[in-house]
């Protein structure tokens, strides 16, 4: 039957670890990783979550029983609060639906899935160009069609306002817009609050439908409300819209794949009844695919979520991993100030979260992986979270020997 089947490209980002793992330098540098790295380089796990496992596995009421198809149900209304933020009109008026999902690519994938069998109006998708690699993917083998506006103004390392307002303008109305919530992976780049006021607006205007992706949350600030203050702006002027919210960075649930998809439905007398008939079907689509979630991670999740003592500590490790990339932005562009690099290094500074789009050509990243073996993406992408003290002037020196060049 696969008689004809082609090889598929391998995964760039996997391939791109495998690489990093099997360079023998003792001075390679992953900038690659989309994980977080203590000053050690080495994997962390957070204080707060050491101990909510350790109450996970203690309780003698656990067990490895099923989850409902809806998922845990501490852990998706938690998440919808802390999303929505505590005082929602959206929850209080029963208008939303939340579905634990595997992480934050399950849950993009349960709103493609969505979109593309019970959206009438539209089946196209518009992406930020460029966007997560994984979404292109994630929407068109739902047979959903993407498009994409432009978002990364290549000279100013910043955002494209014109480019993508003048694109959203011009968008069929109806159209589903794909928004990084905060902390815009790959770029970096995220809008302010008044552009966010303005997007908002001819979004209405165009009748285009948000999706978020909030992969970030108070990982890119520190700042749990600040990152989900464009999502909140939305819910607030009334858009039916929908959130893929994902676990892995905030809690550092990577393997465990923690996440929920929610829909929120437009404020109206009809709302809470349209939310029942959303979640009916959103639980056969869950049923299909995994039947029901994973249950160790959105343990975790939700005790954190729940216990007020927890979630304050929760803030302050949130606090760590946000403070420590912020600083090591602070340490590259100091030292490549310092050095004379050509060039203005300022969007290394300006631009949040995890990863940083330098402008360095795909030449220059193949250049300094050969002669540094300091690994990045081929679109110039590092993640903040590969740089600690003692490996950053390593870098910033790197750096200026390639723009010289
Ligand atoms: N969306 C974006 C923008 C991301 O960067 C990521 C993680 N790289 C995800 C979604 C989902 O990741 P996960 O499935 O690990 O939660």
């Amino acid at each position: 039957a696969f008689e004809s089947i082609q090889m598929a490209p391998t995964d760039p980002l996997f391939g791109l670890m495998a690489a990093f793992r099997a360079d023998s330098s003792d001075k390679k540098v992953d900038l690659g990783i989309g994980a977080y790295r203590d000053d050690n380089a080495k994997p962390w796990i957070l204080p707060v979550v050491k101990k909510a496992d350790e109450i996970v596995r203690n309780d003698p009421a656990n067990n490895n029983e099923y989850l409902p198809i809806a998922g845990l149900a501490s852990l998706t209304s938690a998440a919808a609060k802390l999303v929505l933020g505590g005082d929602s009109s959206a929850l209080k008026e029963k208008r939303v639906a939340s579905f634990q999902t595997i992480s934050g690519t399950g849950a993009c994938h349960l709103g493609a899935l969505f979109f593309a069998k019970f959206n009438q109006r539209s089946k196209t998708i518009y992406v930020s160009n460029p966007t997560w690699a994984n979404h292109h993917q994630i929407f068109q083998n739902v047979g959903l069609s993407i498009a994409q506006y432009p978002y990364f103004a290549r000279e100013s390392c910043g955002l494209d306002w014109d480019g993508m307002t003048s694109s959203l303008r011009n968008a069929e109305p109806n159209s589903i817009i794909l928004l990084h919530a905060c902390a815009h992976n790959p770029t970096g780049v995220d809008p302010t609050q008044d552009q966010w006021k303005e997007i908002a607006a001819i979004m209405k205007e165009r009748s285009l439908f948000p999706f978020f992706d909030v992969a970030y949350q108070g990982f890119a600030s520190g700042d749990l409300a600040k990152d989900a203050w464009a999502i909140q702006y939305f819910v607030e002027q009334g858009f039916e819209l929908c959130i893929a919210e994902s676990f892995a960075k905030n809690f550092g649930l990577y393997g465990q794949r923690a996440g929920c998809f929610h829909y929120v439905a437009a404020p109206s007398p009809a709302a809470e009844d349209l939310t029942k008939r959303v979640a009916s079907q959103l639980a056969i689509l869950t049923r299909s695919e995994i039947s029901n979630p994973p249950i160790y991670g959105a343990k975790i999740a939700a005790t954190v979520l729940n216990d007020p003592a927890l979630f304050e500590e929760w803030k302050q490790d949130l606090g760590v991993m946000s403070g420590r990339i912020i600083a090591m932005r602070k340490a590259l562009y100091e030292k490549l100030v310092e050095l004379k690099t050509p060039g203005t290094w300022d969007h290394i500074t300006s631009q949040i979260g995890m990863f940083s789009f330098t402008g360095l050509s795909e030449t220059q990243v193949l250049k300094i992986r050969e002669e540094f073996h300091i690994y990045m993406t081929k679109n110039g992408r590092i993640s903040m979270a590969g740089l600690n003290t003692k490996n950053v002037d390593y870098v910033a020196h790197a750096f200026d020997k390639i723009v010289r060049e």
